[in-house]
């Protein structure tokens, strides 16, 4: 732990203490009812916040509205999945025909032959 070298003088602790004052907090109305209440927060009366009612309290709550839009899924990735898809799907299609062709000549040949 760190130990301070001198004693603070009375004159300096004056001057850090002279320093703290009190703020008036930010405060603002309610768009619902006009209850003057700090910003950033629930209006404790109504239960609104944004002109929406948020909390339990208020009558009009209801739980579907407060629930949270999941952001869409990045596009890229899923494009970039699907063209990778698209060329498995497509290679695999050209083996089929490859085996397809070549079964067809054996088949060819061995009428042939026969
Ligand atoms: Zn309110």
């Amino acid at each position: 732990m760190a130990v301070p070298k001198k004693r603070t003088g009375a004159s300096a602790q004056g001057h850090r203490r002279s320093n703290w004052k009190a703020t008036i907090p930010a405060t603002t109305t309610c768009k619902n009812c006009g209850e003057i209440i700090p910003t950033h927060t629930i209006c404790p009366k109504c239960g609104y916040y944004k002109q929406v009612a948020v909390s339990i309290k208020n009558e009009n709550y209801k739980a579907e509205e407060v629930e949270v839009k999941k952001a869409p899924a990045k596009k890229a990735t899923k494009k970039r999945a699907t063209k990778k898809e698209e060329v498995k799907v497509e290679e695999v299609k050209a083996e089929e025909v490859e085996e397809l062709k070549a079964e067809a000549e054996e088949a060819k040949t061995e009428g042939t032959e026969e």
